[in-house]
């Protein structure tokens, strides 16, 4: 998911919808706005894309005031619906309240049976709403205080940025898993899962919010704390390998470069004999360009993009997933025919897209096809927040790499290896923090509280 907030601009609601907009790759099923006039909260929230759903100019005259967060989501808990679009939004004793988060928590559904066991009723079937619940039970006095005393105990990954009539939190949890940077526009503070947002709105990126930081902005300005126990921070490594933006910088550092070194460091481990490159668009791009620049191929587009297609492997259903790869990607005959063809990918899941595409390949007539993908084989699905599936649909826990090669029928397979991507990150040679790496390692730096099993998972 994608989150965004500001506090303090008179076009809250307007700057909110771009953010959203550059944050769509985030996440597709459905967004929304809640905005604060100082007195109360209003909200504009439904299914499908940003452009979509906030296509009438006329929503915006219901979202009035000057601060505003929004959400763009994917499901990880609780299923593609209605009821779940955020942000949640509920009033209470003590006011109104609106909350939009980026992850997932791993233990929401024990914390939601004690809460409903003490009478509590939810509206929605997501992890997040648990949080809120705890809010309005808190004890504490102040609002900052009462949503550290709603977050104690509650272990998983978790960007949130709250909206009050009068205050913005934003709260990212120890682990740091998912991102979430801090910036300023004309004097108002804004936050959001990734810089590219603040390109587009052209917003002055100030800092990261840090691992364990809660930021508290209103009219007196901002106010960070650290309320939670320091742990190592453990930020996702796939955020760099496939989900954020390119052009956005996360964790400190640039997702283009990252991949293209992906991609340097690939081509060395995984040299072949061949005519050009060509990435599976657009994952693929910046470690086919790093592959290109390291092995002196000629870097050539022999797939071309349907952009008006989403993110194939976002879409929850596996019939749309199926058919996607063709309306999506067309093969380029006159690049490709008659070559020996290098095609890099980010990573292979399922292995669907891989199979298909190799086949719209072979077709358009290539001699040989080498795929090399700029990740580990992934081996184990993610808890904190990345849609993958369950491990038996995990083409790499139960298959060696030469039975995926035969699978997906290329000629040769070569993946980036654990040593290489760690390399490439800057890990192993301590110029970056850790990265949780558990989708190759399985080593999982939040535990659950009970193992999920399979069927539980996606
Ligand atoms: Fe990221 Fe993988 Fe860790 Fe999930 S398991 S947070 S996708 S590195
Ligand atoms: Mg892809």
């Amino acid at each position: 998911c994608g989150v965004f907030g500001i506090f303090g601009h008179p076009e809250a609601a307007n700057l909110t919808y771009l953010g959203l907009y550059a944050l769509q790759h985030r996440g597709q099923e459905s967004c929304g706005i809640v905005a604060s006039d100082g007195n109360y909260l209003t909200s504009y929230r439904k299914m499908g894309l940003v452009a979509d759903v906030f296509r009438d100019p006329k929503v915006f005259d219901r979202l009035p005031g000057s601060s505003a967060i929004g959400h763009v989501r994917y499901s990880t808990a609780g299923g593609s619906d209605v009821k779940n679009i955020q942000p949640i939004m509920v009033d209470y004793h003590r006011g109104s309240i609106a909350v939009a988060h980026n992850g997932n928590l791993v233990n929401a559904q024990e914390i939601r049976n004690q809460l409903e066991l003490d009478g509590s009723i939810f509206s929605t079937t997501a992890d997040t709403e648990v949080i809120i619940h705890r809010i309005a039970k808190a004890k504490a006095d102040t609002l900052a205080d009462r949503v550290v005393e709603a977050l104690y105990g509650i272990k998983g990954a978790y960007c949130l940025v709250f909206l009050t009539e009068t205050r913005l939190v934003a709260v990212r949890d120890p682990n740091g898993f998912r991102p979430l940077v801090l910036g300023k526009l004309d004097g108002a503070y804004v936050v959001a899962s990734e810089t590219c947002a603040f390109d587009l709105i052209e917003a002055q990126f100030i800092r990261e919010i840090e691992p364990g930081e809660m930021v508290v902005i209103d009219k007196n300005g901002l106010t960070s704390y650290h309320p939670f126990d320091k742990v190592d921070p453990t930020p996702c490594i796939f955020e760099h390998i496939y989900f954020a933006r390119p052009d956005s910088i996360v964790f400190g550092q640039s997702v283009y470069e990252v991949r293209k070194e992906f991609g340097r460091v690939l081509a060395r481990e995984n040299p072949v004999e061949a005519d050009i490159v060509i990435p599976i668009p657009d994952s693929g791009v910046p470690a086919a360009i790093g592959y290109s620049e390291e092995s002196g191929l000629p870097f050539q587009l022999g797939l071309i993009r349907n952009h008006y297609v989403g993110r194939t492997f976002i879409e929850p259903a596996q019939s749309i997933r199926h058919f996607g790869v063709k309306i999506k990607l067309n093969a380029v005959r006159d690049v490709i025919k008659g070559k020996r063809v290098v095609v890099v990918d980010d990573s292979i899941v399922r292995g669907t897209t891989a199979r298909k595409l190799i086949k719209m390949i072979r077709q358009a007539g290539a001699k040989e096809i080498h795929v090399r993908i700029s990740s580990p084989p992934t081996t184990f699905p993610c808890y904190y927040g990345i849609d993958t599936p369950t491990r038996k649909e995990l083409i790499a826990s139960s298959h060696s790499i030469e039975e995926i090669n035969r699978y997906i029928t290329s000629d040769t397979l070569g993946y980036l290896s654990f040593e290489g991507m760690r390399k490439a990150a800057g890990v192993a040679d301590g110029s970056a923090g850790h990265y949780c790496d558990a989708c190759f390692t399985g080593n999982y730096p939040v535990k659950f509280p009970r193992l999920k099993s399979d069927s539980q998972l996606g």
